[in-house]
């Protein structure tokens, strides 16, 4: 059944009187959306946003029946996200109860108190949306997915679980293609669960940062998947929803951090083969890492990815290096010359080693975002990330800025990841960013491997970063940012740090570094030198 909206004709009288006084933009009925799906109003007000309007335009609500709050809060939001101002619109109704809504608002809304007692009719479909004005919801569940170096698939890159089938078994990009895996009934239970206002379990990461006042991965999805974001029906179980598209594509990479593992960097594949113990190397549960299996999977993923492009138009690759992967240069390339690029949002998550060609051509996507992954500046960058000079990285950076400054639609971001090798020289990194004119940077904290992870601190250790960090003197907005480092290591275990030093010290003896040179004041306070 399709909705009907027939007016009589004291509607149409009330219309013609407004457009004598206004331009009237758009008249949209505060039932209808109350009645259609949830992403109803987005898609009636896109089309018609314009960075500045002039003083005469107006959107017009109807409303003639009595109408929830929460579609009305409903409609606020949605005007916020897209910003459109409060100016700019303009309420009819006959309901007392919604001229008080919007006249109670911190920016209130003009509303018409009309006495006309519509014979609005309504026919009207059973849909009955579901709104996300509190944010509890999701989108990475509604919207696409995560692929893993081995083909196994996430919700996102945060997510602590794969999506199985209804036996346990994890879907695999190699045997399932993306729209089977998006149907699955793994998501659909995962949405269930948000729908019903509880946290699904893969997604305790995101919950947790949230609860110390952190920014997740959840919380950036308004920002990050602006171009999808909007369209979002979270009521339905449809892939009409579907729009993005990342993951850890193989794990080709140049750099040996001492953060990561084998399974997202090829060069410690390589090295733990080179000093593995198994007479016949190859028998090593980490050879299959060493051989990059992501060659088996990639036609695969970027054929299946070619089909539904779009609707698929926001990316999130990471690594490995994603950019040293030459498909994902090549997808850029065939996205451009498609002409779908200017509706793309594309991200890359970098080691800060590569400046492809290509991202001179950012003024092609609807936005380029690069993420560099800096944790440390100088030589603590080049021990705690081994395989680069550290000037590399730096004059990259410079190159992305340079780029940004003259390309609207390039962003330049930095990831730090926090762990017990960079706490204590958070406020120097900060520093320098801030003086590089870098204003948009992130903390994400490390859990694995653990004995780099804020909970194996010693309690020396937590007592020089916290005095450290305590008396950081940075400009506001960052020292707002650093008081949740400093509440997670304020929060965070000890340990007496055995483990730390000896796995420090394992790497130190086979990369020939020396923790102590570049990092005394933790190394000290971890225990390294005893
Ligand atoms: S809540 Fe967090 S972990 Fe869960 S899907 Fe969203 S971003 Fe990923």
């Amino acid at each position: 059944m399709t909705n009907l909206f027939v007016e009589d004709d004291s509607l149409q009288s009330i219309r013609n009187k407004l457009s004598n006084q206004y331009q009237v933009e758009c008249i949209i009925f505060i039932e209808e959306i109350e009645n259609s799906p949830s992403s109803f109003l987005y898609k009636k007000l896109i089309p018609l946003y314009q960075p500045a309007y002039h003083a005469q335009q107006r959107f017009v609500f109807f409303n003639f029946a009595p109408i929830q709050k929460t579609t009305l809060d409903h409609i606020v939001a949605t005007l916020h996200y897209i910003d459109i101002s409060p100016y700019f619109i303009l309420v009819v109704t006959n309901q007392e109860s919604t001229v008080s809504y919007f006249k109670s608002l911190p920016e209130p809304i003009s509303v018409i108190l009309s006495s006309e007692k519509s014979h609005l009719q309504k026919n009207i479909t059973e849909i009955k949306p579901l709104f996300n004005t509190d944010k509890k919801m999701c989108a990475h569940a509604w919207t696409g997915l995560h692929v893993n170096p081995d083909g196994t698939t996430r919700l996102c890159c945060e997510y602590r679980d794969l999506i199985k089938d209804p036996q346990g078994t994890p879907y695999n990009i190699k045997t399932t293609d993306i729209l089977g895996i998006l149907d699955s009934e793994h998501i659909k239970q995962v949405r269930h669960q948000f729908r019903q206002g509880a946290t699904p379990p893969g997604c305790n990461n995101c919950l947790k940062i949230e609860s110390t006042g952190g920014t997740s991965k959840k919380s950036l999805t308004p920002f990050k998947l602006e171009n999808i974001y909007g369209n979002i029906d979270w009521e339905s179980d449809s892939i009409d929803s579907l729009g993005w598209i990342g993951g850890h594509l193989g794990n080709l990479c140049n750099l040996k951090c001492r953060i990561c593992s084998e399974t997202y960097s090829s060069s410690i594949a390589a090295e733990k083969i080179k000093f593995s113990l198994y007479k016949n190397k190859k028998q090593d549960p980490v050879y299959k890492f060493f051989a990059n299996t992501w060659s088996d999977y990639s036609s695969i993923f970027y054929s299946n990815l070619k089909q539904i492009v779009p609707p698929i138009k926001n990316f999130e690759f990471l690594g490995g290096e994603p950019l040293l992967v030459l498909e994902n240069i090549k997808f850029m390339q065939h996205l451009i010359d498609s002409g779908i690029s200017k509706d793309c949002i594309f991200e890359f998550v970098t080691n800060g080693t590569q400046y492809p060609e290509i991202f001179d051509h950012a003024d092609k996507f609807k936005r380029l975002t690069i993420t560099v992954s800096i944790d440390n500046l100088g030589k603590r960058f080049e021990l705690e990330r081994s395989g680069v000079p550290w000037n590399i990285v730096e004059n990259n950076l410079e190159k992305l800025i340079n780029r940004k400054n003259s390309c609207t639609s390039m962003k330049i971001g930095v990831s730090i990841t926090v762990n017990i090798q960079n706490v204590y020289y958070l406020p120097e990194l900060i520093a320098w960013l801030t003086s590089k004119g870098v204003s948009h940077y992130y903390y994400n904290f490390l859990s694995t491997p653990s004995w780099l992870s804020l909970n194996s601190l010693t309690s020396n250790a937590k007592i020089i970063v916290l005095d450290k960090l305590l008396s950081a003197e940075l400009p506001q907005q960052d020292q707002t940012m650093l008081a949740t480092v400093i509440q997670q290591v304020q929060q965070s275990a000890t340990s007496n740090g055995q483990k730390f030093c000896a796995e420090m010290k394992k790497l130190d003896s086979i990369r020939s570094q020396t923790f102590n040179l570049t990092h005394k004041e933790i190394a000290e306070a971890m225990g390294y030198m005893l």
